[in-house]
Parts: structure tokens; sequence; C-alpha cells
């Protein structure tokens, strides 16, 4: 899930959109865009890949005068990367930028569909553009039906909205993604962004919006509201180094990764674990017909986390399951029957050998599964389905969330298959549904636990050795550790 900006003045909004979307590109993203309201009129623009695809595209735009504008960087999560599923998104007079996941989107899609709205997207965000839409038709406030939208809406967001009849205002909404408010340095523009860097040196001060916050904001004035009533928000100064900023105050992007785990695997289970059960858009019940055996074919990191999987699979799921390592498997002239389910695991769906072995179990006919964070990438086009861990880019080089969400991945799927294979008690699903539940949680670092690793961390610095040991589940996770 990946980032957003937006800006209201007189200032260079083109530009100002462009670097900020430039300054979000260490987060990763597979496509990105722009829309500009000026004197009541929208100019979109949308490219696949870098930003600067996008700024050849904008080359001929040359916005003048006063300017709303929303710009985005998307991490596909419903639906492809593609130009038509980057954002901003259209409905008939208003577009849309969002991070996040909205859970019961194919509800309201439904519900909407039936009204005679037509969606040209396969993501989820474009159902909150249409039920603003739906309720601004309704009652012509843009405020009114933003609210009804936003009180809609399940999951996570953060999301800017524009609409051609409010030329002058941002509605926007955050709940479990970060979305930031900034007057600019000369009070006379105001500027969104879903992180730090995008802002420095335009703005000193800004709002860190808070979940279920939402309002609309002009170029001076910012109307926040929470449960429908009014609130004031509260400024703090933002830091002054981009590069601090872009690895969110942690000395490292490995630090900042392993923060970051609580809630990229909120992000990797929403729509997925639901009350009593597993569910999961990518995969249907079927994709299991007629398969006696899983083989997990993966290298490094993914590697252990799909032996962490043969354990999870055999005992949830009472399926004979076996990992092997890609860059053997391949040579190794390896007997593939059709009863088998071959799943290959990579963080970046490029890894040569298993992007091969993968490609070898097609050619003998074996249903494949990917488990990847990048979609689009070759191996979830190569595979019959695809399964993304959501965990946005990763810079530090040992894994750290690739491989936690990996895991947690697996642990749904097992647990899926149970469900389809009829394996398990009702009431033992619900057992671990519940504890899935608490990963986001147990896996928070607290500040007493960072102030304890930073001294165990300098205790330790100068060992010579370091023996990671654990049993079942946990020795793949030693074998990761080392
Ligand atoms: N779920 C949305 C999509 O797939 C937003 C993804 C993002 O946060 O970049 O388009």
């Amino acid at each position: 899930m990946c980032g957003i900006v937006g800006y209201l003045g007189n200032k260079n909004i083109k530009n100002i959109l462009l670097d900020g979307l430039k300054d979000l590109e260490y987060r990763g993203y597979d496509s990105a865009g722009i829309a500009l309201l000026q004197n009541s009129t929208f100019h979109t623009f949308k490219a696949l890949g870098k930003i600067v695809n996008l700024e050849e595209k904008m080359k001929q735009c040359e916005p003048k005068s006063f300017g709303v504008g929303i710009g985005h960087t998307r991490w596909a999560t419903h639906g492809k990367p593609t130009e038509l599923n980057a954002h901003p998104h259209l409905g008939e007079y208003s577009y849309v930028v969002h991070n996040g996941i909205i859970e019961n989107y194919k509800e309201l899609k439904n519900e909407l569909q039936e009204k005679g709205h037509k969606f040209v997207s396969q993501t989820d965000t474009e159902v909150i553009v249409h039920l603003f839409e739906n309720y601004f038709n309704v009652s012509n406030d843009p405020f009114d039906a933003f609210t009804k939208t936003i009180s809609r809406l399940e999951g996570a967001y953060a999301t800017l909205l524009v609409t051609q009849s409010e030329n002058e205002k941002v509605f926007f909404a955050k709940q479990g993604s970060p979305l930031i408010i900034a007057h600019g340095n000369d009070n006379d523009d105001m500027l969104f962004s879903s992180s730090d860097a995008p802002l420095i040196g335009l703005a000193k001060d800004v709002i860190y919006l808070e979940d279920g916050h939402y309002g609309y904001a002009t170029a001076t004035e910012v109307s926040l509201f929470e449960d429908g009533k009014t609130i004031k928000g509260s400024f703090s100064a933002l830091p002054q180094s981009r590069q601090y900023a872009q690895k969110e105050g942690y000395n490292f992007f490995m630090e900042k990764e392993i923060y970051e785990q609580s809630s990229v695997l909120a992000d990797c289970m929403i729509g997925r674990v639901q009350d009593n059960s597993i569910d999961f858009d990518e995969i249907t019940p079927d994709i299991f017909d007629g398969i006696n055996e899983v083989k997990i074919c993966a290298c490094g990191t993914s590697y252990h986390s799909g032996l962490t999987a043969s354990y999870l699979i055999e005992r949830h799921a009472k399926i004979r399951t076996s990992v092997e390592i890609a860059s053997e498997f391949r040579y190794k002239e390896p007997l593939m029957t059709k009863d088998t389910l071959f799943v290959v695991v990579s963080q970046s769906g490029e890894t040569a050998d298993t992007l091969e072995a993968l490609k070898m179990a097609k050619a003998k006919g074996l249903k494949t599964l990917v488990i990847c964070n990048v979609d689009n990438s070759s191996m979830v086009r190569e595979s019959d389905a695809a399964i993304l861990t959501r965990a946005g880019i990763e810079k530090g080089v040992a894994s750290t969330k690739a491989f936690s969400t990996q895991v947690t991945v697996f642990w749904m799927l097992s647990l899926y298959m149970a469900q389809v294979r009829s394996t398990m008690e009702r009431s033992e699903i619900e057992k671990e549904i519940h504890a899935l539940l608490e990963v986001p949680n147990a896996a928070k670092v607290e500040d007493s636990m960072r102030e304890k690793l930073h001294r165990l961390s300098k205790r330790y610095l100068h060992g010579h050795g370091f023996f990671f040991i654990g049993r079942d589940v946990f020795f793949p996770l030693a074998l990761e550790g080392a």
C-alpha cells in the first residue's frame, strides 16, 4: 500500500505533486497518477512504472493560477497494475486516491452497479468515488455525501477526494493508513501526504491525522471532524531531513521495516481473516480439486517460509507437503504428478531459479500458485493463481517483513485448505483465527522493548557466533535467523 500527495494553492502544482511522488518512490509502487482540477475542469495523467513515465505524459501540461490536485503511487492489492487500475479514479465528476483496502468493496460495488453506476477498474478503491456521487446526486451537498461515504467503508484507508462543484476544496479521511495535512510555508496553500518526505521544504507544521479523522480543507483552513463533531487538529513540527523522513525516524531502513511489521501484517490479513473463516479474493476452493499433495519450491528466505508452511499445511489441512530449494529442484529431473499443487514463493516474483521451477511444473500440467509481494511480476503472470503478501518495498538486505507476511499468508492458506477439506473443527479454526488476529499486536515493538533491544545489541555486538534454536514452526524461523 503506497503513497498519496495532494495540493491546493497558487504555486506550481504540477511540480509539487510530481516531486512529492518522487519523494515517495522509496516505498515502492507499480504505477502512478495525478488529477488536476482547474476552473472546474479535470486533467488526469496515469502511467505504469516509474514516476518519470508520468512526468513524460505531463510534459505538455502547464497549469496556470490556482489549482487543486491529487496524486498517487499504487502498490496494487485489488486488480492488476495497469493504467486503468492506477489512481486517481473517476466517477462522473469527482476523483479519488486511496491507500489501503476497502474490505466490503464487493457488496458496495454490487449495490452501486444495481443503481446504474459503471465501474471501469478492478480496484476496491473505485467504490469510494461512486459511493460519493451516489449520495451527492441526492443531497447536492458534498460534505454530507463524503461523510455518508466514509461511514459505509470498512477496512483501511487514507483517501483524498476532489469534485467539480467544489473546485477549491479537498475532502480527506483516515482510517488505518497514514495521512498528513500541512499548511504551506507562506500560509497560502495546503498540502497533503501519506508520509513526511514530500512535505519537507514546503511546510513546517503538520497535522498527523488519527484514525477516524475526516473533513475538508481549503488553501488556508482545515475543517476536521470525528464522529460527526468538529475537532481541533494539533499541529506538530515536521522533521527537516529528507533522508530521516524516508526512514520515518529510524536510523536504518531495516529497523524501520522491523517496526513496520505490525501494520503490514494487519494489511496482509485485511479482508482475508473474517470473523470465523478465512477467505481469499484470489483463489476459489476448486484449486484443490483432485489435489493429494502440495509441493513448495523457493529460495533463501522464501524457502524458510515454505518450510514453516509444510508444518502448518500438514497439521491443518492433512495433506502431504514437501519443500524444495528451487536451484536444486530444477536440475534434478524431479518427478511431478498432476495431483500435486505446485506452490512457489518469492518476494519479488522474479527469482530466476524459482521462476524456472514454476515453468517446469506448468509444462508438466500441474496446478500452480504463487505467494509473492509484487503483482504483475513474472511469477504472478506465469502461475494459475497468486496471493499477494502486501508487504510493501523491503530495502533492508536481511528480510524481515517480507518473511513475516509470507508466513502469515501460509498460516491463512493452511486454514483455508482445512475449511475446504473439512479437516478441522469449526471451533479449532476459530481458535486459530483468534491467534492470527493477535499477530499485529504481538509484532508491535513497544518503547520499553526497543530500549531493551538496544541494550542487548550493544552487549552482543562483538560476539563471534550466534546460535538460533527452535522446534516445530520455530525451526525454520531459527534457520532464517541464522
Ligand atoms: N487497494 C488499492 C488498489 O489496489 C490501493 C492500493 C495502494 O494503497 O496503493 O488500487
